[in-house]
């Protein structure tokens, strides 16, 4: 939460009080004012592949512009199902047990109003991305983290079987993880899969960094384990996969019954959106295999530059696997670790913008001394931020 403790916001209502205005809008207009390298906020500042550009604009000049089916496209369902295959060899119908979304938040926010009651329990990873809390939130849901730790950021299965109780309703797991880009390992995925068994759980997993994973770390969807198909919801989205983030073309894939109960909140959330994108991600989602591969290596080198530059900085830096954000410790540069306030005056001070942790834990104190860089950004960006880095040793 981006709010300063105490400030009650007028009119809204105190479900979403606490939630304010998100980091990554606040941090993205610092950049514009102040003219800052924006590492803040996750978007590229590259484009996404021709094919799927090329593809968007031939929908919108053949007359793809109005509603497209409450579910989405044929074609882009069809495209979500061959690629659910061709990756996982899970297999979807795309008429029954795929939904097209306006991206992954309405994908998560649809499937928390749809299946929690009030007072339901939701069990997130902590860190959380900003979204989880506040949709759990609408749904009159309550949370209950799992916190990740520091260096390694692994899963505490002893943590997450606590963290379960009789009014858990659904585990809502992010793999690769925003933002301290683990990768949940496949022995971890299957004792998360044996407690939702157990504990006969729905879980609804968030994919959206599905593709963009590092050294040899694998991705593996919840849904392949023994008993989860039939319990799971998996959602992932365009955006990251094809430097469309603008677009906000997402998707879940599920069984038919969690389809139909999770499309009656979407369809009155947007009802559809983006039109001739769908088609346009379709295209994407067709690419071949080398597009999927350059696309990881071309990121894994990035976060090799950025990585060495906030080492040279002096931060201590907590390697990612996946995603695009590396989170570092900021005390060997700020002894008072001050995440927020160094964040605030870091674009001032260097031209750069982060985004300080704190706001992805229920107490903010425990992730104050963090902050996340992304390094979805072109190699000569990364290096002119990290030269500027490295004023801050010097004083800056
Ligand atoms: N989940 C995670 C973990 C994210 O980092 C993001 C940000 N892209 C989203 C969901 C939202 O995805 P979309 O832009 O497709 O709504
Ligand atoms: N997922 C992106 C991030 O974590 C931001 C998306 C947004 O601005 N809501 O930076």
């Amino acid at each position: 939460m981006a709010d300063e403790p105490g400030a009650r916001v007028p009119y809204l209502a105190d479900r979403l009080q606490g939630f304010g205005t998100t980091i990554f809008a606040e941090m993205s207009a610092l950049a514009v004012r102040t003219g800052a390298i924006n590492l803040g906020q996750g978007f590229p500042d590259y484009d996404g592949p021709p094919e799927v550009l090329d593809a968007a604009v031939a929908a919108i000049r053949t007359g793809q512009n109005q509603y497209p089916p409450g579910r989405g496209v044929p074609t882009l369902r069809e495209a979500v199902a061959r690629h659910q295959r061709r990756f996982y060899h899970l297999v979807y119908d795309p008429d029954t047990e795929v939904l097209v979304t306006a991206g992954a938040t309405e994908a998560i926010a649809a499937a928390c109003l749809a299946l929690c009651e009030p007072g339901d329990e939701v069990v997130v990873l902590e860190p959380t991305y900003d979204s989880y809390q506040a949709s759990i939130a609408m749904a009159g849901a309550v949370p209950r983290f799992v916190r990740l730790e520091p260096p390694g950021y692994r899963l505490d299965l002893d943590a997450l079987r606590a963290a379960v109780s009789d009014r858990t309703r659904l585990l809502l797991v992010n793999s690769p993880h925003n933002p301290t880009g683990t990768v949940l390992t496949r022995e971890e995925l299957a004792q998360v899969a044996a407690l939702a068994v157990e504990r006969d759980l729905l879980v609804v997993t968030d994919e959206v960094y599905e593709h963009l994973t590092f050294d040899g770390a694998e991705h593996v969807p919840l849904a392949l384990f023994p008993g989860m198909r039939e319990r799971t919801v998996t959602i992932s989205s365009g955006g990251k996969t094809f430097n469309t983030t603008g677009w906000k073309i997402g998707w879940l894939c599920s069984t038919p019954g969690l389809v139909t109960a999770i499309t009656t909140a979407k369809q009155f959330l947007t009802y559809v959106n983006g039109g001739p994108f769908q088609p346009a991600i379709a295209a994407g989602l067709d690419l071949p295999d080398d597009y999927f591969t350059g696309l990881a290596a071309g990121l894994a080198a990035q976060r090799d530059e950025l990585c060495a530059g906030l080492v040279e900085a002096g931060f201590g830096v907590f390697r990612p696997q996946g995603t695009y954000f590396v989170t570092v410790d900021i005390r060997p540069l700020r002894p008072d670790g001050d995440g927020m306030g160094f964040c605030r005056e870091l674009p001032e001070r260097v031209g750069v913008v982060a985004v300080p942790n704190q706001v992805f834990y229920a107490d903010p104190d425990a992730g104050r001394h963090l902050v996340r860089f992304s390094f979805a950004k072109r190699p000569e960006v990364l290096r002119e931020a990290a030269a500027r880095l490295a004023k801050l040793g010097a004083g800056a």
